[in-house]
């Protein structure tokens, strides 16, 4: 009897499957950079469940990977392929625990799918702002263990700004409990926020207390071309002031991207009469019913227009055209999909430097690779762009992307760390971008996550290869 027979033999057959039909599509991350090999799938049901596992796994010394909805983009919830790591789903540990409107918070365990919690904040006449393009699938344990962004980050910050309390298994089969959702809590070290972003490797999240907001009773979307992007962060700054800081959304979409996607989706029309160099879909909201939201982004619109700063813009008239403009928005990757895939360099720079790297970045790839489709879109208002670059039309992606990779993209992250930027802005590091966390990783940071890792995982059985090299 081997390690994981030892483990397996003293669960209940309900806890996993080995079916291989089954465990095959828990191996392979959504972006398909990797393929990994597994003997099990875990999937426990409660917090007890996911403590007897990993006190089993450490007592018999097997490597476990939590996985919530697999939509990493850093195929940070993939086994390695040597078979000897068991997947630890979080997919049945899906119970919404409490929604307090008074307290504005809502206790959910791990394997809640973001929609459902989003839709459950609905039902009880709130908001739960954090969202992401991967809802439907994503989980919100997942969105903790990533501390991912999405477009409402701006307004709400990013998933560890919403967090209020959090339950989490520990390598030993601890369980830690400081899940009382408290706006205050100063009683030594804010031990949480270790798991938060840690990419399954110091614990599993079993549950999470988040903040919940008033639900908006108005929204105001707007589309607008721009001809220089030099003015992007000033608009963005004026239509904070004149909505007295209500723009939760403050999305850049480049001319390319736009083009990119209207070629791959020809049902789809321009939003616009005029095309630009670069687009903004920019969202105001607030729950306040009697403020004069439309005015404020109305005024806006005329004083920037009359400045020639914006030469075109649309607001959306009804529900419809809002969510048309969003799906422009949303669905720049599937247009990139359709054309081989990008190359993705997902980066931020402080705010006021983004429009001069977007310019200098692009320059950047004209020079080096003649022919390569810039596809570029992001969050101004986080100064978070995703820089993405297609293979030129004719090219063949599978060989141009590996090359632009090596040559070229250093390039772009040395440029973002040279403006005083990031070379992975929101989507974490897993195992793609342990190298880059290597030459850029700052070596007192880096030494203090290995003593972390250390002295709660000594054996190094979460998610091992993910974060921390060994
Ligand atoms: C269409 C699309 C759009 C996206 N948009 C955004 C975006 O706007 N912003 C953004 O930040 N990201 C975005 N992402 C990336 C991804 O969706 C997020 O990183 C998301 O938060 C991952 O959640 P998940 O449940 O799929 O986690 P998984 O992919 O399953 O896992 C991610 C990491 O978390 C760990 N993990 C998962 N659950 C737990 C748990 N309960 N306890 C401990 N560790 C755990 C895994 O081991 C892994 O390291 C997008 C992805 C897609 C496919």
């Amino acid at each position: 009897m081997d390690r994981i027979d030892g483990v397996l033999g003293s669960l209940p057959g309900e806890l996993y499957t080995s079916d291989p039909d089954v465990t095959a599509r828990y191996l392979t991350d959504f972006r398909r950079f990797r393929t990994g090999a597994t003997r099990a799938v875990l999937r426990p049901r409660t917090t007890a469940e996911v403590q007897r596992i990993v006190a089993l796994c450490a007592a018999h010394g097997v490597p476990l990977v939590p996985q919530g909805g697999n939509t990493s983009y850093c195929a940070a919830a993939t086994p390695s392929a040597s078979g000897e790591e068991l997947v630890l789903s979080l997919e049945r540990l899906n119970a919404i625990r409490a929604i307090d409107p008074g307290n504005l918070s809502l206790t959910a365990e791990a394997g809640c799918v973001l929609s459902v919690l989003q839709e459950a904040a609905d039902a009880a006449g709130l908001m739960l702002p954090l969202d992401l393009g991967a809802r439907q699938s994503c989980q919100i344990g997942g969105n903790l263990s990533t501390n991912a962004g999405g477009i409402s980050v701006l307004k709400y910050g990013m998933a560890r700004d919403l967090v209020l309390g959090l339950e989490a298994v520990l390598p030993d089969g601890q369980r830690l409990d400081v899940l009382q959702p408290l706006r205050k809590n100063n009683t030594g070290y804010d031990v949480k926020q270790m798991l938060l972003g840690a990419e399954g490797t110091l614990g599993v999240i079993t549950a999470v207390s988040l903040k919940l907001a008033r639900k908006p009773a108005q929204t105001v979307t707007a589309f607008l071309a721009i001809d220089n992007i030099d003015v992007l962060t000033d608009i963005l700054a004026r239509a904070q002031i004149l909505t007295g800081e209500n723009i939760t959304s403050f999305e850049y979409i480049s001319h390319h991207s736009l083009a990119l996607l209207l070629a791959a989706q020809q049902e789809l029309r321009h939003p616009l009469e005029t095309p630009s160099a670069h687009y903004v879909l920019m969202e105001a909201q607030s729950c306040s019913p009697v403020l004069a939201l439309e005015d404020a982004v109305g005024q806006l619109l005329e004083e920037l227009m009359g400045e020639g700063q914006v030469t075109d813009g649309t607001l959306a008239a009804s529900a419809q055209q809002r969510d048309a403009l969003w799906y422009l928005r949303e669905h720049i990757p599937e247009a990139e999909v359709a054309n081989g895939g990008s190359v993705k360099h997902d980066v931020s720079v402080p705010t006021s430097a983004l429009p001069a790297f977007i310019t200098r970045a692009s320059a950047l790839v004209e020079t080096q690779s003649e022919g390569g489709r810039l596809s570029i879109y992001g969050h101004v208002g986080d100064g978070n762009v995703h820089f993405n670059v297609v293979a030129p039309e004719g090219a063949a992606p599978a060989t141009y992307k590996p090359w632009f990779e090596r040559e070229v993209s250093p390039r772009l992250y040395d440029l973002a760390v040279a403006m005083g930027g990031s070379f992975g802005a929101e989507y974490g590091i897993g195992i793609i971008k342990l190298d880059l966390l290597d030459r850029y990783g700052d070596p007192a940071k880096r030494h203090m996550m290995r003593a972390i890792k250390a002295a709660l995982d000594p054996a190094n059985l979460m998610n091992p290869g993910k974060v921390v090299r060994a």
